[in-house]
């Protein structure tokens, strides 16, 4: 994608993970061309910035040689499954994963499907999952052994009952191909079709009319069947954010602040890890998990080899007042802003109380964070000094309750979140 500081390269780790040679190469290829920035996605992607145009072949040779390149644009397209990185041996997130990628590999009819249609496959290890966006969600059945699927479109209380992985693919793929379908007869009208959840009503209206005899949709596999929906989706404001710190039997969640890596930080954390069975799972929370079972990964002192006691890089303590705060690329990376963004909401991250969340955002696209917030600043067109939009309990694009200029939150930074 283009952007106002160059390209942005977006790179799709393969089941989620990067391994310490991959994580290496992403660090070098960011400072050798590009801005020596790394973003960690909402979608559990790593970003490059600042690619020069004329360097964007070389870049994607050097992906490729490291097995982080589709064999074609279709297929990584087509790849856009959030797996949980709180996966665990034997919970079925991975071979699921593995069936539906194949599938997704050989599956024809998808093509019209909206760029941004997505899964994201729930072990049932944390709430954090649901938050984040997807078409069609696939949870574990607690305490199932071996485990069995739920299959639930986007918008739907409703999900197809599936006692493995290869019948939960096949369940989603079946369900992928009937959206497609809709999508390439809206393009054929001129029109541009809208994600899964707009079409709840009709969903809602061929479930209720299937039957054992005339399944729906087409191509389901025996024995799946719908069944209400019993995990919840979306947000559930009462739960608290994914947090730094050990989970014991996989590894240390470590954040970077906004989701921004410095190449060298990252390159560090790689070479520490360097021939070890340990990589790194790229998270939809902005973070990264440090595989592996042990508290202190590998050897003594690998902390401090790592790089991880450098707080500039690294968000490692629950509770660190960064996590409260988010923004979108902003100004100058993106030629859409109409502010920077990044500065003033590490500046403003101290005076963000706990449970509450800042998100400062460059227009009112709302890239970066799809969830509402305690407040969204949304930098407004001015000629002067940057002012912004003060929207409380929603998201960037929703209705602003008044607005305040960059000097006065400079003055003032406790300001928005003040009593009264
Ligand atoms: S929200 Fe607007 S300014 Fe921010 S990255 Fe998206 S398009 Fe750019």
């Amino acid at each position: 994608m283009a952007s106002g500081d160059g390209l942005v390269v977006r790179v799709r780790p393969p089941l989620g993970r990067l391994s310490p040679h991959q994580a290496w190469r992403l660090a070098r290829l960011a400072r050798t061309h590009g801005a020596g920035i790394l973003e960690l996605s909402s979608r559990a992607n790593v970003q490059l910035r600042g690619v020069d145009p004329a360097r964007h072949t070389a870049v994607l040779r050097a992906l490729a040689g490291c097995g982080l390149l589709d064999v074609d644009v279709q297929r990584e397209r087509l790849r856009n499954v959030v797996l949980d990185p709180l996966h665990r041996p034997g919970d079925g997130v991975q071979a699921l994963a593995t069936v539906l990628l194949q599938g997704l590999a050989e599956a024809d009819g998808l093509e019209a499907l909206p760029a941004k249609f997505g899964w994201s496959i729930d072990g049932g290890h944390s709430h954090w999952l649901q938050a984040v966006s997807a078409d069609i969600r696939m949870h574990r059945v607690a305490g199932t052994h071996p485990p069995a699927w739920r299959v639930q479109p986007d918008g739907l209380p409703w999900a197809l009952a599936a006692a493995g992985p290869a019948q939960a693919a096949a369940a989603g793929l079946a369900l992928a191909r009937w959206f497609a379908a809709q999508c390439l007869a809206q393009r054929t009208a001129g029109r541009r079709p809208a994600r899964l959840a707009a079409h709840a009503d009709e969903l809602e209206r061929l479930r209720a009319a299937a039957t054992p005899h005339r399944p729906w949709p087409a191509g389901l596999p025996p024995g799946v069947h719908w069944v209400p929906a019993t995990d919840g989706q979306g947000t559930d404001s009462t739960q608290p954010d994914p947090q730094p710190g050990f989970l014991p039997g996989i590894g240390t969640l470590v954040g970077a602040p906004l989701g921004r890596l410095p190449a060298q930080a990252l390159a560090r954390l790689a070479w520490a890890l360097r021939g070890s069975a340990c990589g790194l799972r790229v998270t939809p929370w902005r973070m990264l998990l440090v595989e592996s079972g042990d508290p202190v990964v590998g050897p003594p002192g690998f902390w401090h080899a790592a790089g991880l006691g450098v707080a500039a890089h690294w968000v490692t303590q629950p509770g660190d007042a960064r996590l409260r705060v988010s923004a979108c690329t902003g100004a100058p990376g993106c030629p859409q802003a109409q502010a920077p963004t990044q500065a003033l909401a590490l500046a403003l991250a101290a005076h963000v109380p706990p449970q509450a969340h800042l998100h400062v955002a460059g227009c009112a696209k709302g890239c970066a964070r799809q969830a509402p917030a305690t407040v969204t600043l949304r930098a407004e067109p001015t000629t002067g000094e940057p002012v912004f939009a003060v929207v409380r309990q929603g998201r960037a694009a929703d209705e602003a309750v008044g607005h305040v200029g960059l000097s006065a939150l400079q003055d003032n930074p406790g300001l928005l979140f003040e009593k009264n």
